[in-house]
């Protein structure tokens, strides 16, 4: 039994108040990730400081005509809000396509940016892993690495970043807020999660003394053509193999933009400007989507178990194209199930 103490943080303030003055302490939201990984004993925090009667739990319209969600909005209560699903029904598709509704229910925004891999390794206390352990080496390199990573690894990690949230919010180019003990700041998403480099133990580049407030999602939502494609194991309650968050703007047949992110491939969603320059001006059929694809896959590289997944996403990436085009998302019928 490894004891830790509890605390509440009353507002905003309070909260970077107490994570500053202890380092040994974490945040707590839904917990749905934090006390399975104190339960491996794979976090190990003094202090656990609950941010749940934080005040940021709405979902508000913005000035520039987009939407700010509160770090401690459900999952749940995101996915089936009105605007999110008129505006944004990408982000509720994926949202939809995560865990159970269960732990949808207590996940919360902010939690789920910061869930951490599901590496096999990286929850086997017994294994050497530099993600959890620096220096310790990477089991999963010569390991069973079926759901690791094939894009942006490096020597000393090959995770993956486990989020659906994450991907539709790469696509949708949202901001994420964070406070601080001096101020706050916003972080475009592409730069909120890292690559692991030689520095595996850092998931994302959020400091240890800031807290997430909200995620700003601009003004335009690809509402009319877009898709969310999750391929996995098991057809429900589990995690990506590959996943896909396509969303594509079309003047007379032809794509005027498109958005196009990879879940389950790397330790970030995965987008490159050049994938979606390539789409610009084309026709929106499988030769204009396949050279994307192709593009977006360009530097893959599989591992014993896991190269599957190079053709796998290939494929993937144009169904969720076509299915975009057509204004069919796959995922609609996830939203019957309450
Ligand atoms: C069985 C199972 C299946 C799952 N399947 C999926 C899936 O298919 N797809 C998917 O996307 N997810 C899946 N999840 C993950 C789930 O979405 C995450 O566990 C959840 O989103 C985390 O949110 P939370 O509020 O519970 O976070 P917590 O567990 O409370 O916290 C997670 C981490 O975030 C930190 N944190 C939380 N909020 C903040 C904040 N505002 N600022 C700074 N730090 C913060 C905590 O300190 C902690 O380190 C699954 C989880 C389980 C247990
Ligand atoms: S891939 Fe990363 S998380 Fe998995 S064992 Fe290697 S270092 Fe650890």
């Amino acid at each position: 039994m490894i004891n830790f103490q509890y605390a509440r943080a009353n507002d905003v303030a309070d909260a970077v108040r107490q994570i500053a003055a202890d380092p040994t302490a974490k945040f707590i939201a839904g917990g749905t990730n934090l006390i399975d990984l104190m339960k491996y004993d794979v976090e190990r925090p003094l202090r656990l400081i609950d941010i749940t009667r934080l005040p940021l739990k709405t979902v508000e319209e913005t000035a520039a005509g987009g939407l700010r969600i509160g770090a401690l909005v459900p999952n749940s209560d995101l996915a089936y809000h009105p605007l999110i699903e008129q505006r944004y029904p990408l982000l509720s598709s994926a949202i939809l396509a995560g865990a159970s509704q269960q732990l949808r229910n207590m996940a919360s925004t902010g939690g789920n940016l910061l869930q951490r891999t599901r590496c096999f390794y990286f929850y086997d206390t017994a294994t050497p892993c530099n993600k959890r352990e620096p220096g310790s080496g990477c089991s999963a390199i010569e390991g069973i690495n079926r759901i690791n990573a094939i894009l942006g690894t490096s020597e000393a990690c090959i995770a993956t970043h486990p989020s659906d949230m994450c991907v539709a919010l790469a696509a949708l180019e949202a901001t994420v807020h964070v406070a601080g003990p001096s101020g706050e700041r916003a972080m475009a998403f592409a730069d909120f999660h890292r690559l692991p480099g030689d520095t595996p133990q850092l998931d994302n580049n959020l400091q240890p003394n800031e807290i997430v407030t909200s995620v700003e999602l601009p003004a335009k939502g690809f509402k009319a053509n877009y898709s969310y494609l999750k391929i996995r194991d098991r057809l429900s309650y589990a995690f990506a193999l590959v996943s896909v968050a396509a969303a594509l703007e079309l003047e007379g047949g032809r794509i005027k933009e498109a958005r196009l992110a990879l879940g389950g491939v790397a330790h970030k969603p995965w987008r490159k400007p050049e994938a979606e320059a390539a789409l610009r001006g084309e026709a929106a059929d499988e030769q204009s989507f396949a050279k994307a694809a192709d593009l977006l896959l360009r530097d893959a590289k599989g591992f014993e178990h896991n190269a599957f997944k190079i053709g796998l996403a290939r494929r993937a990436v144009v169904r969720t194209l076509t299915q975009a085009a057509k204004g069919t998302p796959q995922s609609q019928a996830d939203k019957r199930v309450r």
